[in-house]
Order: C-alpha cells, then sequence, then structure tokens
C-alpha cells in the first residue's frame, strides 16, 4: 500500500468518525440570542440556493439502547408516541410557515430516527401525509423510512 491509499484510508476513517454531520455531538447550546438569530433568519430569509432539500421528521425511539449510539433518542413507550407525533407536528408546522422553507421546495422526506419502524403503518402514513400538506414537496419526491 503506497502513501497515497493510506492517506485515503485515514481520510475517509476520519470522515466516518464523525458521521453523521450536525447531530447530537456537535450539539452546542442554545442561548436566547442564538434562538433568536436562527429564527430571524428563518422567518426573513427566502431561499434562493435552487437547491431541493429533504425534509426529515424525526421518530426519536428505539427498542433499546445502542452502547455507541450518539442520537437523542430514548426507550420506545407506546403511551409516549401519540403526544410525540402531535409535538412533531405542531413543530413541523412552525417550521413549514416560515419564510426560508416556505420558500423551499423537498424531493425528499425520511423519516428519520431513532428507529420510525417502532409506529405502526397508520401513524408513519399520518406524518408523512401531513408533510406532504404543509411543505413544498416535489411530485417525484421519494420517501424513505430506515428500519
Ligand atoms: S438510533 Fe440506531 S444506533 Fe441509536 S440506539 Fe437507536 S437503533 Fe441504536
Amino acid at each position: 500500500m503506497d502513501d497515497a491509499q493510506k492517506h485515503e484510508i485515514l481520510r475517509a476513517y476520519e470522515f466516518r468518525k464523525q458521521w453523521p454531520p450536525y447531530t447530537y455531538r456537535e450539539h452546542i447550546d442554545v442561548t436566547p440570542e442564538l434562538l433568536k438569530e436562527y429564527t430571524n433568519f428563518l422567518e426573513n430569509t427566502e431561499n434562493k440556493s435552487g437547491k431541493v432539500m429533504e425534509l426529515q421528521p424525526w421518530v426519536t425511539f428505539c427498542d433499546s439502547r445502542c452502547t455507541f449510539c450518539y442520537y437523542p433518542s430514548s426507550i420506545f413507550r407506546p403511551e409516549l408516541v401519540e403526544p410525540y407525533l402531535e409535538a412533531l407536528k405542531r413543530e413541523l408546522k412552525m417550521y413549514s410557515e416560515t419564510r426560508y422553507v416556505k420558500t423551499s421546495e423537498f424531493d425528499e422526506i425520511v423519516l428519520g430516527g431513532g428507529t420510525p419502524s417502532v409506529l405502526s403503518a397508520e401513524q408513519m402514513i399520518d406524518i408523512i401525509e401531513f408533510c406532504k400538506r404543509n411543505f413544498n414537496i416535489s411530485d417525484d419526491s421519494m420517501i424513505q423510512v430506515p428500519a
């Protein structure tokens, strides 16, 4: 193996070591000032990037906690699912009404997690249909439900 190959392997390892990016591991304190800045950005900015986006409502329940996992998930408790889904819809609705999101197009809906397959088929369909009603979803959009 030459130096270039070794370098490539190390680079690939470093990249995956931080995977997925921008999730819990990079979590920073949300100060009132930071939240205000973020909210102002969403409320007052038109998305002119021209890029289609991915909408990822998260289902933060798992059957058990994997020791290596740094996702913000918790153990599945059936009685928490409906209140969680109602709160998730309220938050999705809040984002959907901002200028930035209104001027964005989404070509993927990904139920993230956690383990979204802990939901019933009806609950998954309900969240996906909610997203379709409230966001600009492309006609040829893709829907993913990781197990
Ligand atoms: S999100 Fe995935 S890796 Fe993390 S605890 Fe749940 S099943 Fe395990």
